[in-house]
């Protein structure tokens, strides 16, 4: 149920239909033309329309005077064009069209640099509103100020400058071919519509003091008050959460009614074992959740845990342990992971585990779909011949380890009794689902490192249960990480000679495959061959998700092995791969990886006693607004490496709604809640939506 299902209305030959069903087409004047340029606002639909959020508002009930205006002020003005004209430079290189409008009061320049194609949207004149910020006093000028012209599309009816004059008005986002006007003109029509049918959805909201929603979406675009347009977003905003929450507590709700889950809580017959012959002690971290995902196994509900903790944290011999517990009382475990890469990794590792106290570990990706290509039972008995101390049971219950090729309906595994999924963030709600759906009532642990921050993670995994390593095993070493300007690389690839001398190894990671002449992105290929003849004779090779399995294997061995000191990847490598000596990381346009994306690839070194250095390349083309924040994105980088403060910062720089992409896909789309700003708000949702709950039946 989300909250746009709810709008219906009747149509004019009385059949009933959902605003959101309603195509846009049907609405007087719009064609194909239009509905093309609508779908590039994503709006699709009479609703889309509808809730088609202002990204701000102006005031045209009081302009500026122009005598008034401060450098540095933004304003919305008035006035009728007196001049207008192109400056041609550097051979017609450049340009600048320059138009000056008088209000009566003075005059204020308007400048736009390289269009001069903009010469043709105005008349000498032409009444003309404009919105900028003042950068210069002498003479008033406006650096690409945003205009509206009164009156100019002749299929405007002189009567409907209402809409556009003497209010506050709404300035959508829009695009090339839908004007401002056209835009507000064709809402203003739709809500006198259709306002009338949309349903207050959610009373109690209305109850705790917004306004009723066919009001919030009147004031959402036409309000008498700014304070108005507020209260209405607010009211939307909180729309949104309560449905949110409303499918977060209903998940919860039936999950708690289903039915009782299989005791997966091990008899410590393996496990003793395990941890004797691992090489290392688990941190108290790793025990603390342990104790939480035994207790939780033991039943009689499902388990359904989130295991969150930095890059590094140690998750996976967690869930080794986990997977143990439930193989010793005889039920099959399934752990999936997002790449094949890391399935053959986590392979590795578990068969190195698992093979010397006789569990069978079973490979299931799409280059190998065959149940059985795991080791046979008689390599396992000959391995497990070698143990002495070991139960003389060999397991029939076994471990199988895939990629979303797990999901597939080809996959039959029955006795399930727990999944495992790995690096949760690169999965959808739908296909933790679908997984789940593969045993009856299996105990579920989802694992991220994704440092989602802790209030957020809560909000959006509601119905999991939260546990979280906060401590790294000892004895790992500092990641040193520097900004290099790409102009000025030399003395990095000698530093990178001099460790790679030293005996370690490094990665070059690059964000592409093939390279574009067209672009001056790095691609693998052509760095491969270039950094070969830059590193040699150390031995380079390259690895990137088109190289077949089999290949891409023997490469990887032989990184782990220490045969190859160079590995030039793409971010397939970004989640799991392990390898303790590799203590250098040079990432290629690190400009265009995010925070996140790169926090795991930096994960990958810093994993061994010696100390590691990670260098983020970047080579900003020019200077402009995505350059400067891909430089603050890199600083915060430099300045920490725990994931946690990392979380928030790109929390705070692109929003949540970017950030939680795949964690919230299958959950309602947000167009007004704000994780941050709303944070109030989100408190009220959440009573709002339990007291919803309390009154349904389910
Ligand atoms: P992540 O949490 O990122 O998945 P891994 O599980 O890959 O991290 O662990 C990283 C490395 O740390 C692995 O080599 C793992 O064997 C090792 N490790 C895990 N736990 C400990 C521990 N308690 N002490 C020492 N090393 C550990
Ligand atoms: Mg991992």
């Amino acid at each position: 149920m989300t909250t746009i299902d709810l709008i219906t209305i009747s149509k004019d030959n009385g059949d009933v239909c959902k605003l959101s069903d309603l195509p846009v087409n049907e609405i007087r004047g719009v064609g194909p033309t239009r509905s093309t340029l609508l779908r590039k606002l994503g709006i699709t639909s009479v609703l889309d329309l509808i809730l088609h959020r202002p990204r701000r508002y102006e005031d045209r009930r009081n302009f500026v005077q122009i005598k008034d205006l401060k450098k540095g002020d933004t304003a919305c003005v008035k006035g009728k064009v007196v001049v207008l004209g192109v400056k041609k430079f550097a051979h017609g290189r450049r340009s600048l069209f320059e138009l000056v409008i008088d209000d009566g009061s003075g005059r204020l320049h308007c400048i736009w640099w390289n269009q001069p194609y903009m010469s043709s949207y105005f008349n000498k004149g032409d009444d003309l509103i404009v919105f900028g910020k003042v950068t210069s006093d002498r003479p008033k000028t406006m650096d690409n100020p945003e205009t509206e012209t009164l009156n100019i599309e002749q299929a405007e009816p002189e009567s409907n400058q209402f809409i556009h004059l003497n209010r506050i008005v709404p300035v959508y986002p829009a695009t090339e071919g839908l004007s401002q006007r056209w835009l507000r003109e064709t809402i203003w029509q739709v809500i006198n519509k259709y306002a009338g049918y949309i349903k207050d959805d959610f009373p109690e909201i209305t109850a705790s003091g917004f306004p009723q929603k066919p009001l919030a979406i009147r004031n959402l675009h036409f309000p008498d008050q700014i304070s108005e347009a507020e209260l209405a977003t607010k009211r939307l905003a909180l729309d949104e959460f309560v449905s949110l929450f409303l499918q977060i507590q209903i998940r919860l709700r039936k999950f708690e009614k289903s039915a009782k889950a299989p005791d997966c809580s091990g008899t410590n017959e393996k496990m003793r074992l395990f941890l004797k012959k691992l090489g290392f002690s688990l941190t108290d971290a790793q025990i603390k959740v342990l104790r939480e995902i035994r207790a939780d196994l033991r039943g009689p509900k499902p388990m359904r845990r989130l295991l969150q903790g930095d890059v590094g944290c140690g998750k996976t011999v967690v869930a080794g342990c986990a997977a143990i517990m439930a193989i010793e009382k005889g039920f099959n475990v399934l752990f999936m992971v997002p790449t094949e890469i890391l399935a053959e990794q986590h392979y590795n590792t578990f068969r190195r585990w698992f093979d010397p106290i006789g569990i069978d570990v079973v490979l299931r990706t799409g280059s190998v779909k065959n149940n059985e290509s795991g080791p046979s039972l008689f390599d396992i008995a000959e391995n497990y011949e070698k143990h002495s101390g070991a139960s003389k049971n060999i397991s029939t219950a076994k471990l199988f380890i895939g990629t979303h090729a797990l999901i597939e309906e080809s996959f039959i595994a029955d006795n399930i009794g727990l999944i495992i999924i790995d690096e949760q963030h690169k999965f959808g709600v739908a296909q933790r689902e679908k997984l789940v759906k593969k045993g009856r009532n299996p105990h579920l642990l989802v694992m991220t490192a994704t440092p989602i921050p802790r209030t957020l993670a809560l909000t959006i995994y509601g119905d999991l249960d939260c546990s979280i390593i906060d401590q790294m095993p000892a004895g790992r070493s500092k990641i040193i990480t520097k900004l290099v300007n790409a102009g000025e690389s030399d003395s990095l690839w000698k530093f990178v000679r001099q460790q790679l001398a030293n005996g370690k190894q490094a990665y070059i990671v690059c964000p592409r495959v093939e390279s574009d002449p067209a672009s001056e992105i790095k691609a693998v290929k052509t760095e491969y061959v270039r950094i070969k003849k830059l590193l040699a004779p150390f031995e380079v090779a390259l690895v990137h998700g088109e190289i077949p399995r089999e290949e891409r294997e023997k490469i990887m061995d032989a990184f782990r092995s220490g045969a190859v000191s160079v590995l030039v990847a793409t971010t397939v490598i970004e989640v799991g791969v392990d390898v303790p000596n590799a203590t250098v990381m040079v990432i290629e346009n690190a400009e265009r990886f995010g925070l996140a994306q790169l926090h795991q690839l930096r994960g990958r070194i810093g994993r061994g006693v010696a100390e590691s250095y990670c260098f983020l390349v970047a080579s900003p083309r020019k200077l402009d607004k995505a350059a400067y924040d891909a430089l603050k994105r890199l600083n915060v980088l430099v300045q920490t490496s725990n994931g946690f403060e990392i979380a928030e910062a790109d929390l705070q720089m692109r929003g949540p709604g970017e950030l939680l992409g795949q964690a919230q896909s299958g959950l309602p789309s947000l167009k007004f809640a704000d994780f941050i700003k709303d944070f109030q708000l989100i408190a009220q949702a959440k009573e709002i939506a339990r007291s919803i709950i309390s009154k349904m039946n389910i």
